[in-house]
């Protein structure tokens, strides 16, 4: 081999090495970006684990939030089912129905009701804005409420509202109305249970508990509870069942008070005190 070939073979072998390192140059970024890649997919990955940990973190926190509303299961009334009757409707009914199961007195299916002196609203309004302030207020406390009657273009009798209860099988009923007198000075609050059916004892024993709480939240003057078989409503409840005449709508300061919404609620959370009272006092 001459020195010529020998300088040509190195200058090829020069050249061929270059070609080599720029094509190793070329493929290196290649391989730092499938690592990049797979560091940003790892990276990725990490992010998914974190956010499945963050939720798991936000399902435990979750978790925690239903064990902090666990408190929702022990409200004062939970699972007691309490019924309601709005007093009349918009147009009574003057056709009969007997008084008592074993009776053959007959009475109004429905009577119209009384009036503001002062207001001229009818009963059968002021006593649905009450009852709809105390399923309100019972709801807040965990019961479950049913109502009679939601607006005032029925046509139920007290018979029918008193079996419609009984069917539900609430474990109280209160019907809401409003008292009227031929003296205008006659004010207050009284409640009316039965005296001789099955759920009279009960029945006075839930007036006896609610009373003192409406008389405390109204201030009103306390009429007392009156036990007697006139009312069909009550005659016809298997289930304890008082009747509440919340004021005299034939006074005209009580007439205000009565539709006055802050007064509503005052009945409306007197009335939900004593229902506690009443279920609590059961449960010991
Ligand atoms: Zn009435």
């Amino acid at each position: 081999m001459t020195k010529k070939m020998m300088a040509l073979l190195l200058a090829l072998l020069l050249a061929f090495g270059a070609v080599m390192a720029e094509a190793s140059d070329a493929a290196l970024p290649t391989d730092e970006a499938v690592e990049e890649s797979a560091e940003t997919a790892t990276g990725e990955t990490e992010e998914v684990a974190d956010k499945t940990e963050t939720e798991e973190t936000e399902d435990e926190a979750a978790g925690t939030g239903e064990e902090s509303e666990e408190p929702v299961e022990q409200k004062r009334l939970s699972g007691v089912k309490i019924g309601i009757d709005p007093g009349h409707q918009a147009h009574g009914n003057s056709q009969k129905e007997t008084v008592a199961p074993n009776s053959s007195q007959k009475k109004a299916k429905v009577s119209s009701g009384t009036q503001g002196v002062r207001t001229r609203i009818a009963e059968y309004v002021t006593v649905l804005e009450i009852s709809m302030k105390l399923r309100d207020a019972l709801e807040a406390l965990g019961a479950e409420v049913y109502l009679t009657r939601e607006t005032h273009d029925v046509d139920l009798s007290n018979q029918d509202r008193a079996k419609m209860m009984n069917e539900l099988g609430v474990d109280l009923v209160l019907r809401i109305h409003c008292d009227g007198a031929e003296s205008s000075k006659s004010h207050g609050i009284g409640l009316f249970v039965s005296k001789s059916n099955d759920i009279a004892a009960e029945s006075l024993r839930a007036a006896e508990a609610i009373l003192p709480r409406l008389i405390a939240a109204t201030g009103a003057k306390d009429r007392g509870i009156t036990q007697n078989d006139n009312y069909t409503g009550q005659n016809w409840s298997t289930v304890p069942c008082l009747m509440v005449e919340c004021g005299f709508m034939s006074n005209p300061e009580e007439d205000e008070k009565l539709n006055d919404p802050d007064y509503q609620w005052q009945l409306a959370k007197g009335m939900a005190e004593g229902i506690c009272d009443y279920i609590e006092n059961g449960r010991e």
